[in-house]
C-alpha cells in the first residue's frame, strides 16, 4: 500500500505515522530523515540540498522531487510506503504525480488528520520544556510532579517561545493557507481520507485501517 499523510501541527501525524507503518509493514519515510540520510551519503541530490540549505535557501521543488524518487526507488519500497512530510504545495504534488507515473508505482491513498482548531492550540501552547535535560510535558496531558520542575532534574519548566498563542496561531494559518489547495487537490483525485485525529491514538489508527478498507 502506497500512502501518504497529512495534518496540521499538533494533530499527532507522526505518532500515527509510526503505529500506521507498523500495522501495515511498510516504509515510513520522512521527509525530514530523508534529507538527513541523503546529506549524509552524499548522494547527488543530497549535495544539491546541502549547497541551498548552507546558504540558507530553501531548497527547490526539483531537488526536493529528486530525492523523494531516489528514495522512492530503494528496494524497501517496494512493498509500500507512508510518504510523511511532503508534498507541501499542489506544485510539489503534481511534480510527485509525474515521477509515480514514471515509475510506475500507484498512491492508493492521502490520510489527512484533522483536530479541530481550538484543540489542537491547546495542545501545542500547553508544552513546557525543561532546560536542562530537555524533557517536555504538558500542562493538561503530561503534568510534571510539581508545578513547573521538571521530574528528572527539578529544572524550571519553561513555554518555548514559538508554542506560546501568537506563534501558535500564525503555525496554523501557515498550515492551513499551504494546506488546504493540496487538500482540495487529492479529494478531486478521489484520494483523500478524512480522519478525526480528535480521539485516542488507537482509535484513529482503527478509522485509518477501516478507511483504507473501503
Ligand atoms: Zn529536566
Amino acid at each position: 500500500m502506497n500512502l501518504l499523510i497529512m495534518g496540521p501541527p499538533g494533530a499527532g501525524k507522526g505518532t500515527q505515522a509510526e503505529v500506521l507503518v507498523k500495522e501495515l509493514n511498510i516504509t515510513h519515510i520522512s521527509t525530514g530523515d530523508m534529507f538527513r540520510a541523503a546529506i549524509k551519503e552524499g548522494t547527488d541530490m543530497g549535495i544539491k540540498a546541502k549547497e541551498y540549505m548552507d546558504k540558507g535557501a530553501l531548497v527547490p521543488d526539483e531537488v526536493v522531487v529528486g530525492m523523494v524518487k531516489d528514495r522512492l526507488a530503494k528496494p524497501d519500497c517496494a512493498g509500500g510506503f507512508l510518504l510523511d512530510g511532503f508534498p507541501r504545495t499542489v506544485e510539489q504534488a503534481e511534480a510527485l504525480d509525474t515521477t509515480l507515473r514514471e515509475m510506475g508505482i500507484k498512491l492508493n491513498g492521502v490520510i489527512n488528520i484533522a483536530v479541530p482548531r481550538e484543540k489542537l492550540i491547546a495542545r501545542l501552547t500547553g508544552r513546557r520544556v525543561c532546560p536542562v535535560c530537555g524533557a517536555s510535558y504538558h500542562v493538561l496531558f503530561n503534568k510534571p510532579e510539581v508545578e513547573g520542575k521538571c521530574n528528572s532534574c527539578g529544572g524550571e519548566l519553561y513555554q518555548r517561545s514559538d508554542d506560546n498563542d501568537e506563534a501558535v496561531d500564525t503555525r496554523l494559518d501557515v498550515y492551513e493557507d499551504q494546506t488546504q489547495p493540496l487538500v482540495d487537490y487529492y479529494a478531486n483525485q478521489g484520494l483523500l481520507l478524512n480522519i478525526n485525529g480528535d480521539q485516542e491514538i488507537k482509535k484513529v489508527l482503527e478509522d485509518i485501517l477501516a478507511d483504507l478498507k473501503k
